[in-house]
Parts: structure tokens; C-alpha cells; sequence
């Protein structure tokens, strides 16, 4: 059954909506939504698209494509250390399917919920699928997370697994590197990415600088680190793999860039002074393994990393480029 698009607007997403926020003064239904954000706080904005065959593989499911449209905006202010507040959408739908559209709203909802972020407004159109999704957030004054700011001896840190989505995008394209390995966990890390809001929280006044890894970890580091030519090394023992990733490297050591440069993993990359460790790890005592420190930054340009054969890597990352000639049609 297809519906208009007031229906959809109304039946899958005004009368829900997320939480009910007390500092939304008006919400869905007129031209603008009125949002009063605390006084001495600052908003953080972010956006991202997500477009059927590039972002998500054709046949992902409408629940799954609706929460990783808003993780991944999660996952931006995450990195910036901003509380969740509200957020809109801009939804392209090829037809108005009362059943994708049920599905889609419940995977955003779920997720929606659980950070307490309102929507508050969007738009809805008809074209092949595409989901935009802006969200904002607030920091204290000054005290937002940014991507410069990295210094020579500095830790890198990494709160989250690093490889796992990209080992589950190999399963759903039949191509697993292992027959061995939990697939349903790893599709799963790449379908409904946690954000690391709480982490991102957890890291103001202390990190230097932070960024979330979508791109893939060589790629992301890479920003924290270009801008004062610096470079890492890494510790290869430290490195955020999961049981499945750690397998792949005992059985086929030549994938370590593939796993440090796969995209998709939302996990925070950040760069703390050796003296704030303490600081950082008390505040993470309840949850200790999600914080891994997994190297130092160099004077030295470029990444650098000894394996567990002795082998000595130097990263290059690749990471996804869009405009990339041999990037088109992902999928
Ligand atoms: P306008 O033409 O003035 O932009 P619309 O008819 O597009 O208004 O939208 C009506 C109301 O529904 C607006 O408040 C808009 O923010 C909201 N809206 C439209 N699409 C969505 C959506 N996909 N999710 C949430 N709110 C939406
Ligand atoms: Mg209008």
C-alpha cells in the first residue's frame, strides 16, 4: 500500500519523533522548528548522506538503513564531544512503501531513543533512495573536540573495534578472508554501528584532538595528524582488532592495511598527553577495554608499525574517495 506524502510524514514520523525534549519549542508541522539551546553552550552541527549502493548495499534492510543513517551523524558529534539535542531528515524515496517505511522509522527510532535526540523536522521526496540526516549538538563554550591540535608524544588512542565492518561488508559480498568467523556479529558491526557518544564525552577537557573513523583508520589518523606533518607509531599488539580480525592477521599477516583501512567502523580516534592517561582511564573504569591506546605520534612523518613477525609496515592509507575513479559503484 503506498501513501502520501503528508501519511508519511505523519504516520511514521511526527507521531513519534524520538524524545520528547523539553527544549524543543516547536517541532515537526511548521515551516522551521524552534529548538532553545542551553544558555553558555555551543551548537555542533554536522550532516551526511547515505545513498542506496554507495553507502549501504542494495539489499540491507530498512531497519538497519534507518539507524546507520542517524549512527553515522551520532558518530560526528561523538568525535566533537557534543551532547545529542535534535536532528532533521531529508528522506528520497523511489516509491512510499508503507512497510519500508515502517521498518526504516523503527531502526531510527531505536537508535534515537537511546541518545534522548529529538527530530524535529525534514523533508520527504520522491527519487532513488538517498537518506540525509543533520543532527546537532551542544559543548559547553570552547570546549568542543577538534581535529588539529595533535602534538608530537602524544598517545593515540581508539575507543572501538577497527576492521570489523569491513570484514562484514566481504561476507555479504561472498567473499569472507575466513570461513572460521562469527558473520552475523560482523554484518551486524556494519549495519548498526554504535556511535561513541559517551566516549566522545569522555575525552573533553583531556584529548588534544580527536575524529571518528569512517574512512578507515589510516585515513582518519591521517587528519589528526597532516596538519602539523606529523606521523605514528603504532603498537601492533595494542592495535583494535577483534577476535575475527586477530585471526585474519595470524592466518594471513599481509591484510594489516586492508584492516586498518577499511571504512565504516565509527570507532573515536584521539591524540592525549601521556600525562592525562590516568585521568582518561578512571573515567573509563567502568568500561576499561573499550579504550585502547594504540601507539604515539612521531616527528617522523608517515605511520609506522612493527608486526608480530618483526616485520616494519609503513601505512599508506587509501580510504574512500567518492570522486575516485575505481571508488564508483562500491557495490
Ligand atoms: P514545507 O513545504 O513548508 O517545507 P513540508 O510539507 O515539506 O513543508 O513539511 C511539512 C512539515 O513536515 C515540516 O514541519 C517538515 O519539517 C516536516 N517533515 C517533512 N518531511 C519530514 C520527514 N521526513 N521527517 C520529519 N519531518 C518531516
Ligand atoms: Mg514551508
Amino acid at each position: 500500500m503506498s501513501a502520501s506524502e503528508f501519511e508519511i510524514i505523519h504516520d511514521h514520523f511526527e507521531r513519534h519523533g524520538g524524545a520528547n525534549r523539553h527544549d524543543v519549542i516547536l517541532g515537526i508541522g511548521d515551516d522551521g522548528a524552534i529548538v532553545q539551546p542551553p544558555a553558555d553552550q555551543q551548537l555542533v552541527v554536522a550532516i551526511d548522506t547515505l545513498v542506496e549502493g554507495v553507502h549501504f548495499p542494495i539489499q540491507t534492510r530498512a531497519e538497519d538503513i534507518g539507524w546507520k543513517s542517524l549512527a553515522v551523524n551520532l558518530s560526528d558529534l561523538a568525535a566533537m564531544g557534543a551532547e545529542p539535542a535534535w536532528f532533521t531528515l531529508a528522506l528520497t524515496l523511489p516509491e512510499s512503501s508503507n512497510s519500508w517505511l515502517k521498518g526504516f522509522s523503527a531502526g531510527l527510532f531505536e537508535l534515537a531513543d537511546q541518545y534522548g535526540i529529538q527530530l524535529v523536522g525534514g523533508d520527504t521526496t520522491r527519487g532513488p533512495l538517498a537518506i540525509s540526516i543533520q543532527v546537532a549538538g551542544y559543548v559547553p563554550a570552547g570546549k568542543a573536540l577538534r581535529r588539529t591540535g595533535a602534538q608530537a608524544g602524544d598517545l593515540i588512542g581508539v575507543c572501538g573495534n577497527i576492521g570489523d565492518a569491513m570484514l562484514g561488508l566481504s561476507v555479504l559480498m561472498d567473499e569472507p578472508p575466513l570461513s572460521e568467523i562469527s558473520t552475523d556479529r560482523l554484518v551486524a558491526s556494519l549495519n548498526r554501528p554504535r556511535p561513541r557518544v559517551r566516549e566522545g564525552l569522555r575525552l573533553r577537557d583531556l584529548a588534544h584532538s580527536a575524529i571518528d573513523v569512517s574512512d578507515g583508520l589510516l585515513s582518519d589518523l591521517g587528519h589528526l595528524l597532516a596538519t602539523a606533518r606529523l606521523g605514528a607509531e603504532l603498537d601492533y599488539a595494542a592495535l583494535p582488532f577483534s577476535a575475527a580480525g586477530r585471526q585474519l592477521l595470524q592466518e594471513v599477516p599481509q591484510h594489516l592495511p586492508q584492516l586498518l583501512d577499511g571504512g565504516d567502523d565509527y570507532a573515536l580516534c584521539f591524540c592525549l598527553p601521556p600525562d592525562r592517561l590516568a585521568t582518561l582511564q578512571a573515567r573509563f573504569a567502568d568500561e576499561p577495554d573499550v579504550l585502547g591506546i594504540i601507539g604515539r605520534v612521531t616527528e617522523t612523518p608517515g605511520v609506522h608499525c612493527q608486526d608480530a613477525q618483526g616485520k616494519r609496515w609503513v601505512l599508506q592509507a587509501s580510504g574512500y574517495e567518492h570522486f575516485r575513479q575505481e571508488d564508483r559503484w562500491a557495490y
